[in-house]
């Protein structure tokens, strides 16, 4: 990656690793759909540009948390022959009038929900197009097994009057991502009972789909009509200990570099940052780069960050303050102006979102989903 001109900093969205991702995944599920999670601007890759490429790649499923990032997409021109777009997590009062407008699809996981959008078809005219959401174990949102019945009726019911059709009976799993987790087959188990009691009842849903990046990649039994994969869009592996994205054919969509602001010589002793958490061990050279965590960079980091200059790992001294941290270059003289490679997809040797996730006691879909609006995206 090559910083632009005049830039403190910016994230470098690589497009063409997308579409290959997309690829791989499309290559691993076989006669399964691939949707496209572009929920927190797509994980901070910038959620219209790529749901556009994903489009553009004949991906025909998006899928978003709020109704208000669906909107937004359909604002943005993806009209619903190109692509459904999924939204799951509603409060009450929310847009709904509004997603029936857009024709975006809904997801339904308790009674409050199916009253209120159906109050929203009564009294817009439009049928809406309605995914059931069962709580099969991950204990989040979604309907229990003891209430799925009634809502699985109504639903019915609801359907027989046309007000909706019920495209979508769904799930979400706790510990996909650890292999041999006990709670992964009896979410498998539930969801076959869910499915099994709303066919029952005479739903006959188009797309039944549980799978997310974790599962698409290690749980082929999972895969059902759809996967809402997110992480692996982004190439990066949500089983780090089980894979690398190498090993499942993807490549780190988002690098993040910036440059230099400043090199000075600094004697030992010398206290470096907020609270002098770091104190250098002699006479050394320090480099600031111009990011902190009102960028997104995670004070976790402190004195544990990995970078790379000149070629060379070099780690967060001291804390990360709100715009800035201090690197020690260990004697090193880089120009003010250098490029600091945060991290990308290692092809350079540079860290990666894993290992600042590592450093930082998180996860790589914190590092690049925290990534703020502040460092400016470049496409390439
Ligand atoms: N489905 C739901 C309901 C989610 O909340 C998420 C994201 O957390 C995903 C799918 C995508 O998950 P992943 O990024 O692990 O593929």
């Amino acid at each position: 990656a090559t910083l632009t001109d005049g830039e403190r900093a910016e994230a470098t969205i690589d497009l063409a690793a997308l579409r290959g991702n997309l690829d791989a995944l499309r290559e691993r599920v076989g006669s399964a759909t691939v949707m496209a999670t572009v929920k927190a601007d797509a994980y901070g890759h910038g959620a219209v540009r790529c749901a556009r490429e994903a489009v553009a790649a004949g991906i025909g499923w998006l899928g978003t948390a709020l109704p208000q990032e669906a909107l937004a997409l359909r604002a943005a021109g993806i009209r619903p022959d190109q692509a459904r777009i999924l939204c799951w997590l509603w409060t009450p009062g929310g847009p709904w009038r509004e997603a029936l407008l857009a024709d975006v699809d809904i997801s339904v996981g308790g009674r409050w929900a199916l009253d209120e959008l159906l109050a929203a078809v009564r009294t817009t005219g439009i049928p809406a197009r309605v995914h059931l959401k069962a709580d099969t174990g991950l204990g989040r949102n979604g309907c229990q097994p003891h209430d799925w019945p009634e809502l699985v009726a109504a639903a019915r019911r609801a359907e027989a009057e046309g007000l909706l059709t019920v495209v979508g009976v769904w799930s979400h799993l706790a510990a996909a991502d650890e292999p041999g987790h006990p709670s992964i087959q009896a979410q498998l188990d539930a969801y076959r009972d869910a499915l099994a009691h709303a066919e029952a009842a005479g739903l006959r849903p188009e797309v039944r789909h549980l799978a997310n990046s974790p599962a698409t990649l290690l749980l082929p039994h999972s895969h059902y009509d759809l996967v809402r994969t997110g992480l692996a869009v982004y190439g990066l592996s949500p089983v780090p200990e089980v894979g690398s994205p190498a090993d499942f054919g993807l490549r780190p969509v988002m690098a993040l570099t910036a440059r230099l602001a400043l090199v000075k010589s600094v004697p030992g002793g010398h206290g470096v940052s907020y609270g002098h958490h770091y104190t250098t061990p002699g006479p050394t050279t320090l480099g600031l780069v111009p990011v902190g965590y009102g960028d997104g960079i995670p004070r976790h980091a402190s004195n544990t960050g990995p970078v790379q200059i000149g070629g060379k790992w070099r780690t967060v001294a001291g804390r990360v303050a709100m715009d800035q941290f201090v690197v020690d270059l260990g004697g090193d003289t880089p120009a003010a102006g250098e490029e600091v490679l945060l991290f990308g997809n290692g092809a350079q040797g540079e860290p990666t979102a894993e290992d600042w996730g590592r450093a930082c006691g998180t996860i790589a879909y914190e590092i690049v989903t925290r990534i703020g609006a502040r460092v400016p995206r470049r496409y390439v």
